[in-house]
């Protein structure tokens, strides 16, 4: 994939990020908020298939899921969950469990003693305080061992059908290479960007805005010259800017390797995108 023939990539390239970056300077609160709304509308036409990306199949599934997410990638997260559900299909199950049991199958996701004691903690409060069942609401879930605002918010977006902004280390880089807002605090940042958005916005933003992250606007590399959202972008050129170099830097399915999930949504699949392969059956991506 290249840049639209609209973007700011072009022959010129080495002028146009500073261009850029004097436009976002002067740009008024309503301009910002207009540009942000464009690039969602950009990134909707780029993800149409955007979704979550940790395999799940109810609530229990997914909030584990997310709290084994820390530290490690979800793609290591769905290639471990199949056996830990397997052993533990429910919280009753899982709040018995044999520590070192648990642990040993969680191993991969890293830091697997401090996430065993997360869960087992987790297993227990559902089990004891909420009947086995995951809470719908965010003042019940942020009081469960291990699960805070982000955490409560993947459960309530992509569970419960509640709209909620999840602002991980992709969504806070991203909104501040965009100037949506200067905040590093998550709670801050959520709240900004909440005033920009309609409610209605807000779960398929944090998907789209995170897939920018992992496939395009990488941490150290982002792929500028391969940016679809280039032109809107103040931040264009902190990355690699020749189209053919950025194209390289593409991850999962941009770049044409599989996803992250072994179990993608249909949309996914319909638009190319390959499921990840199970657990020690080679690299998924480079
Ligand atoms: S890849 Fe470059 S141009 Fe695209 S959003 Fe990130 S910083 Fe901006």
């Amino acid at each position: 994939m290249t840049a639209g023939r609209d973007s700011a990539v072009g022959e010129q390239g080495a002028a146009k990020p500073v261009r850029a970056a004097k436009k976002a300077k002067a740009e008024s609160h309503l301009g910002m908020v207009r540009r942000a709304r464009k690039i969602n509308r950009a990134l909707a036409e780029v993800y149409p298939y955007a979704h979550p990306e940790l395999d799940f199949e109810d609530p229990f599934q997914l909030l584990v899921a997310t709290v084994l997410s820390a530290q490690t990638t979800d793609l290591r997260v769905n290639q471990t969950t199949p056996a830990l559900f397997a052993a533990y299909p429910t919280p009753e199950d899982m709040a018995a469990a044999v520590p070192e049991e648990l642990e040993e199958i969680i191993r991969p996701t890293g830091f697997f003693r401090a996430k065993a004691r997360s869960l087992l903690g987790l297993a227990t409060a559902l089990r004891d305080d909420f009947g086995g069942e995951v809470p719908g609401r965010i003042e019940d879930l942020v009081k469960l061992p291990g699960v805070g605002r982000k955490t409560a918010n993947v459960v309530l977006g992509n569970y419960f059908g509640v709209p909620g902004i999840t602002v991980d280390t992709h969504f806070g880089r991203l909104v501040r290479r965009w100037k949506w807002t200067d905040e590093e605090d998550p709670v801050k940042v959520e709240a900004v960007v909440a005033e920009i958005f309609p409610k209605s916005e807000w779960t398929m933003l944090s998907h789209r805005v995170v897939f920018h992250g992992r496939r395009i606007c990488h941490s150290r590399k982002p792929a500028c010259g391969a940016c679809p959202i280039a032109a809107l972008c103040p931040s264009y050129g902190e990355g690699e800017t020749d189209p053919q170099k950025a194209e390289k830097l593409l991850k999962y399915e941009k770049g044409g390797y599989p996803g992250q999930r072994l179990k993608p949504p249909q949309s996914f699949l319909d638009a190319g995108g390959k499921p990840a392969p199970p657990l020690g059956a080679g690299p998924a991506a480079p």
